[in-house]
Order: structure tokens, then sequence, then C-alpha cells
């Protein structure tokens, strides 16, 4: 029998165990790709596991002034490489946020178009089950193997549509 064609996000989310050190994790990631997990990648996961939406690197180091900017860019860059942080595209600035698979979650994002804010949302379950298993159906017909989906809601946030 044929592998599935979309396996599902969900379950993969699911089978990352919660309890395990993030830290760690990520170092190891690292590792496993001669990478070290050194001082400035490790305060970078630090920010972006405390940080409730996915962040500029321009945010990052307002709020961090101990960040150095160009230290930043080029560890966000190896991150995103090794997979332990995704870089979201919305215009203006990159958003980065700790990856899926290290979050050991599952979401999608609102985009608001006028500022460039992003927040995490999740769908019900019983969404994500049935987008699954259409997207699946959809994959039959086709060579390609799925790994994970995205669906952003593109809009105007709450402050920028009460505005005048
Ligand atoms: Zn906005
Ligand atoms: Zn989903």
């Amino acid at each position: 029998m044929a592998p599935p064609r979309y396996a599902g996000v969900v379950a993969a989310a699911q089978r990352q165990d919660g309890t395990a050190d993030i830290h760690e994790v990520v170092g190891e990631r690292l590792r496993s790709l001669d990478q070290l997990y050194t001082t400035g990648r490790r305060q970078l996961v630090t920010l972006l596991v405390g940080a409730d939406r996915p962040v500029t690197i321009p945010e990052l180091t307002a709020a961090h002034p101990e960040v150095a900017l160009s230290s930043a860019y080029r560890n966000l860059a190896v991150l995103e490489e090794v997979g332990v942080v995704t870089r979201i595209l919305t215009g203006e600035h990159a958003r980065f946020e700790l990856a899926e698979e290290i979050r050991g979650d599952h979401h999608h994002h609102l985009i608001c178009t006028s500022c460039g804010r992003v927040d995490d949302f999740s769908v019900p379950p019983s969404l994500e089950r049935s987008l699954e298993r259409e997207l699946a159906r959809v994959l039959e017909a086709s060579t390609f193997t799925a790994s994970s989906h995205r669906l952003d809601l593109v809009g105007t946030c709450g402050d920028c549509s009460t505005e005048v």
C-alpha cells in the first residue's frame, strides 16, 4: 500500500513529547547538523519561547537591547535553516516564531495587512480533522506528499479596524 500523501500535522504535533525541554531539543538538532548551540542562539530561543506572537527582529532588539542586531539576523538564519525557527513573510518585515515541530503544537495565523501584526490562532480539532481528511483526499490524485499545512487569515486587526 502506498504511504499516505498526507499524514496530518495534528498527529505529528502530538507525537512530540510535551515535557521535553525545548533547549535540549534545539541543542540536539543543531549538534546533529554540526552546529553549536551558542549563547546567542540560546538567548534567541528563550526570547521566542516567551513571545506571545511571531516577532520581527526590530521588535526583538527594541525589547531586548542586549541582543545585537547583526547577530540576531545571523543566528535566526541558522535556526531557520535547521528547522528550529519558522519565518513568516507578511510584507515589510519577516516575523519569526519557534517551529511547530519544536513547540509541539499546531496553529494558524491572523495577519493584519494594515500594520503587519500577526497573531497565532487555533481552530477546533474537529475542523483540523476535516481539513486534513479533505486535503488527503485532494492529494490522492497527486504525486505531491505534504508534511504540513498552513492556513492564514488575512485582514485587519482590532486596532487597525477601529481607526477612522
Ligand atoms: Zn493591524
Ligand atoms: Zn491546521
